[in-house]
C-alpha cells in the first residue's frame, strides 16, 4: 500500500525524515568544505607571486586530475561553461551545426552549443539515470535524421547534427556503453559533461573518459572547488595540445613575439584558483565518501515516508552522489511546489531540477524530439542539502 494513498502528513513525515539526517538548524543545499591545505597552498602561490595564469600549481593540478580520473590529459580553464565550448570546437561543432543535448541539464550545456552559434537539439532523459536515453535517442535519429555525405543530417531543418552531450545528472552516471554505441552507428561525436561526476565511476572508470572530450566544473557548489574553474579531458593528445592553445589566446611559442594563430580564448585557470584545486583534490575521496553516507542516511530516514523515493546510483556505477535527489510519486507541480514550500520554511535548502531548456526563453525554439520523462522528472525532482559536512 505504501505510496498508492497519500497520508495526509506525508509532506511533514518527509521533512522530519530529512531534518533527522541534517539536525536542527538551517542548512545550505551544498556549502563547500575546506579542512586541508587550502591556506597553505594559496599562501605559496601568493609567494611565489605567479598568481595568474601560469605556474607551477596549474601544471600539478592537471597532472593530479589527469591521474585522478585515468584520461591521459587534463587542461585546467576558468569554467565548466568555458570547458564545453571548447570541447565542442574540438569536436568539430560548426556555425549552424545542432548538438544533441538533453532538455533535463543546466543551462551550461546549452550555452556552450549556442556560443559555438550552433544549435542545441534537445532529447529525452531515462527515469533510471536520470541522463540521456539512448534507447529514445535512437528511436528519434531513426524516425528525424538521415546519413549523407559522411554526416547525420536533421531532415527537417538540413542542418549537420554533429555531436551528443551525454550529462551525468546529479553525478549518477548515464549508460554510456549504449549512448557510445548509437554515436558510433550516427557518426556523432560524444562530448560527456562531467561537470556534476568528478568522483563518479561508470563501470569502474571514471566519468569524461568515455567520449572524445569530457568537462569538469569546480565552481563553488560542486564537489570539489576551485572558486570557478574547469577542465577539459581527453586520452588524444591532439586534442590536448590544441586544448591548450585554444584557450592561451592561440599564441605561437616565442621568446618575445605575439603570434597568434587563429581567435583563441583567454580560458586558462589562474595558478591561484589551482593552488586551491590541487588541496581540494587531496580530500575528494573523503568528499565522496562522506557523500555516498549521507545518501545512506536520508535512505534510511525515508524508508518510511510515502510518496517518496530518494534517488539512487543506476546499476554498475559508483555515484559521487553530488546533489541528494528526491522523486515524488506523484505527478503534478502542486505536490512539487508544496514539498519545496514546507522543506525551505523548515530551514532545509531544496530546489527543484531545472527548468527544462526548451522552456527557457533562449531556446523555446529549438528543435526537440518528444521528452515525456524529462517533463515528468521536472515535475517531480527536489534536490535536498548535500554538503559532504552532513555525513557527521
Ligand atoms: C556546473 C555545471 C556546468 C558548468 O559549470 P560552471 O563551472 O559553473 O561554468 C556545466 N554543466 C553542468 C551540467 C553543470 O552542472
Amino acid at each position: 500500500m505504501i505510496g498508492l494513498k497519500k497520508s495526509p502528513d506525508w509532506i511533514q513525515d518527509l521533512v522530519d525524515s530529512i531534518k533527522a539526517v541534517t539536525g536542527p538548524g538551517p542548512v545550505a543545499l551544498h556549502q563547500p568544505f575546506f579542512g586541508g591545505n587550502e591556506l597553505a597552498y594559496l599562501e605559496e602561490c601568493i609567494n611565489s607571486n605567479f598568481v595568474s595564469s601560469v605556474g607551477p600549481f596549474v601544471d600539478r593540478f592537471e597532472v593530479e586530475l589527469a591521474k585522478f580520473t585515468g584520461a591521459s590529459h587534463a587542461v585546467a580553464v576558468v569554467n565548466g561553461t568555458a570547458a564545453l565550448q571548447v570541447a565542442m570546437l574540438l569536436a568539430g561543432v560548426e556555425t549552424g551545426d545542432e548538438v544533441l543535448v538533453p532538455a533535463l541539464t543546466f543551462v551550461a550545456t546549452a550555452n556552450a552549443v549556442h556560443h559555438c552559434g550552433a544549435i542545441p537539439h534537445f532529447v529525452d532523459s531515462s527515469d533510471n539515470t536520470l541522463g540521456l536515453d539512448p534507447v529514445a535517442l535512437r528511436v528519434w535519429l531513426e524516425k528525424s535524421a538521415e546519413l549523407s555525405g559522411g554526416f547525420l543530417r536533421n531532415r527537417d531543418t538540413g542542418r549537420r547534427i554533429r555531436a551528443v552531450v551525454p550529462m551525468h545528472t546529479f553525478g549518477h552516471p548515464c549508460e554510456m556503453n549504449e549512448i557510445l554505441e548509437v554515436a558510433r552507428e550516427f557518426r556523432l561525436n560524444v562530448v560527456e559533461d562531467a561537470a556534476e561526476s568528478l568522483g563518479s565511476l561508470y563501470q569502474e572508470r571514471h566519468t569524461g573518459c568515455f567520449g572524445l572530450v569530457g568537462t569538469l566544473s569546480f565552481n563553488g557548489n560542486k564537489t570539489i572547488t576551485t572558486g570557478g574553474g574547469g577542465a577539459i579531458l581527453t586520452n588524444d593528445p591532439d586534442l590536448a595540445r590544441k586544448a591548450k592553445h585554444l584557450t592561451t589566446t592561440a599564441k605561437m611559442p616565442h621568446r618575445w613575439e605575439y603570434v597568434h594563430d587563429c581567435a583563441g580564448f583567454n580560458f586558462r585557470l589562474p595558478n591561484l584558483n589551482a593552488a586551491l584545486g590541487c588541496a581540494q583534490l587531496e580530500q575528494l575521496p573523503d568528499f565522496v565518501k562522506r557523500k555516498r553516507e549521507l545518501a545512506a542516511k536520508y535512505s534510511g530516514a525515508m524508508a518510511q515516508v510515502d510518496c517518496v523515493e530518494l534517488i539512487l546510483e543506476p546499476p554498475g556505477c559508483h555515484s559521487n552522489y553530488w546533489l541528494q535527489t528526491i522523486r515524488l510519486k506523484g505527478d503534478n507541480n502542486s505536490d512539487r511546489d508544496a514539498v519545496l514550500g514546507a522543506l525551505n520554511d523548515a530551514g532545509v535548502m531544496s530546489r527543484p531540477v531545472w527548468r527544462l531548456m526548451h522552456h527557457l526563453e533562449p531556446y523555446k525554439n529549438s528543435p526537440r524530439a518528444p521528452l515525456p520523462v524529462a517533463e515528468r522528472l521536472e515535475k517531480t525532482l527536489i534536490n535536498i542539502p548535500s554538503s559532504p559536512c552532513l555525513a557527521g
